[in-house]
């Protein structure tokens, strides 16, 4: 029976159902990794190069990987060309206030983002996840240190019966364990599979995530006036942000902020 049958479909909470597989496989991903990691040297997280005792990335993919700096939007994190000095908000940020507060991400959506993203999405890289949630922990300091709790931007159930795991979720738990934040993995739900925003314009990747999201009725309560950082891989023109955090305000939040490993800069 193909896994789309009506009875799991008519359930968007049944991934729970696959979690213990899921994480039994990643514990021993995860071991495997690290058994191979303490023979070897440090090599590039992106490109296999050598990396130096950082463990990290080597200097060609550092300097390309783009890491965001300040000057930059205080409402959207994109970053600026020119310091104009105190706080700057950008044009598209008035023009096209976000639903969320704030967004940072640690680095542009790069050639090396894109590839870093890739091997944590599809190539369970699941040893990423701790380098990258330094990286976006340094990035968004300023949102972590007056946050309540981390919630993931959430993959529909068949999505993550095939990948096995969420990354966000991934991310989301690495960085509230550094912080000591509580993350609410399941608060969000994917009630609807959409198909992938690659290639969509905005509009329409807006069109596609509409209704998209629900709060399951059990986590309101650990919603409400809250400070939320919604917590996702890659943020591009902030339409799935934007839904979460219109789901994440309905239930009472007091704040959404949106932290990302990279986002992508359009070039100025
Ligand atoms: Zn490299």
């Amino acid at each position: 029976m193909p896994l789309a049958a009506k009875p799991l479909a008519a359930k968007p909470f049944a991934a729970k159902a696959f979690q213990p597989v899921v994480a039994a496989a990643q514990f021993f991903a995860a071991g495997g990794r690290a058994l191979v990691q303490t023979v070897l040297p440090p090599i590039c997280l992106a490109c296999k190069k050598p990396a130096g005792a950082s463990g990290g990335l080597c200097s060609k993919c550092w300097q390309s990987a783009g890491f965001i700096e300040r000057p930059y939007c205080e409402r959207l994190g994109t970053p600026f060309s020119y310091d104009s000095g105190g706080p700057l908000i950008s044009p598209a940020a008035f023009a096209d206030p976000p639903v969320f507060d704030r967004a940072r991400s640690a680095m542009r959506f790069s050639d090396v983002a894109r590839d870093l993203v890739h091997l944590l999405k599809y190539g369970d890289r699941l040893d990423l996840v701790k380098p990258f949630a330094n990286w976006m922990t340094r990035a968004g300091d300023e949102l972590l240190g007056e946050a309540d709790a981390l919630v993931p931007v959430p993959l529909h159930w068949t999505r993550l019966f095939q990948r096995r795991f969420n990354q966000s979720a991934e991310l989301a738990r690495a960085i509230a364990k550094q912080k000591k934040i509580a993350a609410i993995d399941d608060a969000l739900a994917r009630v609807r599979a959409t198909p992938p925003q690659v290639g969509l314009a905005r509009e329409e990747r807006a069109k596609n995530v509409h209704g998209a999201f629900a709060i399951e009725k059990n986590f309101r309560s650990k919603v409400k006036g809250k400070r939320i950082v919604l917590v996702d891989d890659v943020l591009t023109t902030g339409a799935t942000a934007n839904a979460c955090a219109r789901v994440l305000r309905r239930a009472g939040a007091a704040k959404v902020d949106v932290l990302t490993l990279a986002r992508v800069v359009d070039q100025v």
